[in-house]
């Protein structure tokens, strides 16, 4: 309250002051009077005019944008006055940076949303998005702001759902530029706007379709030896064979079931490969203990129809899971056998590359593959030839396991075939894998 005295005295000074000059200076008894007057007149507008001035002074750096400048420096109420506007200003200029603040935060954190965010107003025209709903619906985020957003994202179902309100249930629509699948998920706020939330749903999409093709090729593989089986039971129950027959009927229920027990070894072997840790990589065995492993099966299979050879090479050892390098290998030769014509040739050898990679190669003269199917050859239950392959006893996962089990020692499998001239398939295991025992040094081979 000191400004209000201080006002009160410099006016009371003032009019005291003029009155006494005045006074003096008036001469005579009524123009002293008189003089008093003027005198107190002179003083009250020389306060007005201070006033006005300072009062100017105030507007003036108000006007002026207030914040950035120094306010006027002035005594009494007028400093007073100026000092409480600009701590007024100044703290709510500080709230307004912090909600700057807070808002910039706020968005930077949708920014980083896994999902795509779309504010919509009341007349659906897009408010703000981030870059991920950008990139989903094909939209510029500073050109398409302030546009209805129908007419930018065309899918049927998503302008159905936003026409009909029925916002219960995500919809699902195609990415703009065909890439992929979106889900869509809106949801209404505040005074009729709209949150629009959008995922890339292209690979859940995908591993769904795999996990039900999947589940319908198992389904199918075992129903086919299961009908046949359960065909030679009601044989076998209700007809009276011959000894002959009996053996006959029996032996093909054998190999039935042997196709199921194949199958179902198949599914466990790469159930157990997806579902366990990488193979260690300082686990060292020997190649030669797989090599005679595998050499040793091939050769019962053939039973003497094929001219085989194997090389594996000079005390190589490799860092892996052996049951696993042994079931790929195995499922390359195993291959070679069944599908290589009698009298055929089937080769099996090592080599080590420049830089330290290991392959084993498996090459046969059999029928060869066509270069549309190798791409494919990988994926499970694909087959080039059903029968032949159900004939042999294949499963049809053969190749997946083989291309897994490279992949988890860090590998791969290469395949080349030409038609009619046989097939090459090799596994190829890093250089970290492969090594000769301490003392030997590598000797590659072109
Ligand atoms: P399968 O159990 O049917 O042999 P695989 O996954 O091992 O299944 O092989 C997939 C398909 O690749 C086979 O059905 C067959 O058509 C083809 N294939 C694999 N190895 C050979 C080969 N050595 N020669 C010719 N075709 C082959």
């Amino acid at each position: 309250m000191s400004w209000i005295w201080l006002r009160v005295l410099l006016t009371a000074a003032l009019v005291l002051l003029g009155g006494v000059i005045g006074h003096l200076f008036g001469g005579g008894e009524r123009r002293e009077l008189q003089g008093a007057l003027a005198g107190i007149a002179g003083g009250l507008l020389v306060f007005i005019v201070r006033d006005i001035w300072r009062g100017h002074q105030l507007l003036r750096w108000l006007s002026g944008g207030a914040i950035g400048a120094e306010p006027p420096r002035m005594g009494g109420f007028w400093g007073e006055m100026a000092t409480r506007i600009e701590r007024a200003l100044r703290s709510r200029e500080r709230s307004a940076a912090n909600e700057r603040d807070r808002l910039a935060q706020f968005l930077s954190a949708i920014e980083a949303s896994p999902n795509g965010v779309l504010l919509l107003d009341a007349s659906e025209q897009i408010e703000w998005c981030n870059a991920l709903a950008a990139d989903h619906l094909g939209l510029d985020r500073h050109r398409d702001l302030r546009q209805r957003v129908t007419n930018l994202v065309r899918a049927p179902a998503f302008v159905a759902m936003l026409q009909a309100r029925a916002f219960e249930q995500p919809v699902q629509i195609p990415q703009p530029d065909g890439s992929g699948l979106l889900s869509v998920i809106v949801r209404s706020y505040g005074d009729g706007q709209r949150l629009v939330l959008t995922q890339d749903i292209t690979e859940r999409e995908r591993a769904d379709a795999m996990r039900r093709d999947f589940v319908a090729n198992v389904s199918h593989e075992i129903r086919t030896p299961l009908t046949v089986v359960a065909g030679f039971v009601e044989t076998l129950t209700n007809l009276p064979l011959s000894e002959v027959e009996r053996k006959r009927v029996l032996a093909l229920m054998a190999q039935q079931t042997q196709r199921m027990q194949s199958l179902v070894g198949d599914l466990l072997t790469l159930a157990r490969l997806e579902g366990s840790p990488r193979p260690s990589s300082d686990a060292w065995l020997p190649l030669a203990r797989l090599g005679s492993a595998v050499e040793m099966d091939a050769r019962g299979l053939s039973a003497g129809r094929h001219r085989l050879s194997f090389d594996w090479g000079d005390e190589v050892e490799l860092a892996g899971n052996e049951a696993e390098l042994l079931s790929a290998v195995t499922n390359l030769v195993s291959n070679a056998v069944r599908y290589t014509p009698e009298s055929g040739q089937i080769e099996v050898h090592w080599r080590q590359r420049p830089e330290g990679a290991g392959e084993i190669t498996v090459r046969d003269t059999g029928p060869g593959i066509a270069a549309e199917h190798l791409p494919r050859l990988t994926e499970r239950f694909y087959r080039v030839d059903g029968s032949r392959s159900r004939d042999t006893g294949g499963t049809g996962l053969g190749l997946a396991i083989v291309k897994h089990v490279a992949q988890r020692h860090g590998g791969e499998l290469l395949i080349d075939s030409t038609p009619g001239q046989g097939s090459c398939f090799t596994l190829v295991l890093p250089a970290m894998r492969v090594r000769l025992p301490a003392g030997r040094v590598a000797v590659s081979q072109p």
